[in-house]
């Protein structure tokens, strides 16, 4: 178990943690990132905003190319597999990552990997996915660990063919048609 100690711990490593420890190394913090995922950006790169916009990106360019009359001069139109299309969105999530790391590494802000729970109020726990654990003490802490998807009782999301935001970009096939649903504001 190593010690670390900090003037500020950020628990996220997401939008809302990344800005929040960037400030603080500005003010002379001495600043630590902790994220349970092995590569920074938090759910906002590797789930949310970033995996979803590169992949309308890729369907826009695909739907211009196959809609465009200007463009059959080229060639028939072409349509790639949703895996074809999420390969596309992992080139955006990989420069997004590298931009990030080396964002926290020119700002000096250290990052641990590993799940972090308080021990105390001044010191949490971090525990990564091979069952190392290391302690990581702040005066201050900031929890910016974001949300996942809520999955209503009533709905089977063990079933191949029900996803939710976090499970719809492992699909390795191409549905046909989609049915939206979204749970009405609570
Ligand atoms: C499909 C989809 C599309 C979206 N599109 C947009 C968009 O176009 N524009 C927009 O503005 N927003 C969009 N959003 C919302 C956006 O992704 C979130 O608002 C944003 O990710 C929140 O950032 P955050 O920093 O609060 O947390 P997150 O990005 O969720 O990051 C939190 C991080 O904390 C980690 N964590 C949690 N608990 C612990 C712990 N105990 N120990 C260590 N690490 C922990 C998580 O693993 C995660 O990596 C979208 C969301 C989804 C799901």
């Amino acid at each position: 178990m190593t010690d670390f100690s900090y003037d500020l711990v950020v628990i996220g490593s997401g939008p809302a943690g990344e800005g929040a420890a960037m400030n603080a190394v500005k003010q002379g913090w001495r600043v630590a990132v902790i994220d349970e995922r092995h590569q920074a950006g938090g759910s906002c790169t590797h789930l949310g905003t970033i995996p979803s916009k590169a992949l309308r990106q890729s369907v826009r360019r695909m739907m211009q190319y196959n809609t465009m009359p200007m463009f059959r001069a080229v060639g028939e139109p072409k349509w790639f597999s949703f895996p074809e299309v999420m390969k596309a969105a992992e080139s955006v999530i990989t420069k997004q990552v590298e931009g990030r790391t080396k964002g926290y590494a020119r700002n000096r802000v250290q990052t641990h990997i590993g799940r972090a729970s308080f021990v105390n109020p001044h010191e949490v726990s971090v525990t990564s996915r091979d069952g190392k654990v290391l302690s990581v003490a702040g005066k201050h802490f900031l929890l910016a660990t974001g949300s996942s998807p809520y999955r209503p009782d009533d709905i089977d999301f063990s079933h191949s063919a029900i996803f939710d935001s976090d499970s719809i970009l492992g699909l390795d096939s191409t549905p046909r048609n989609i049915l939206l649903s979204m749970v009405p504001e609570l």
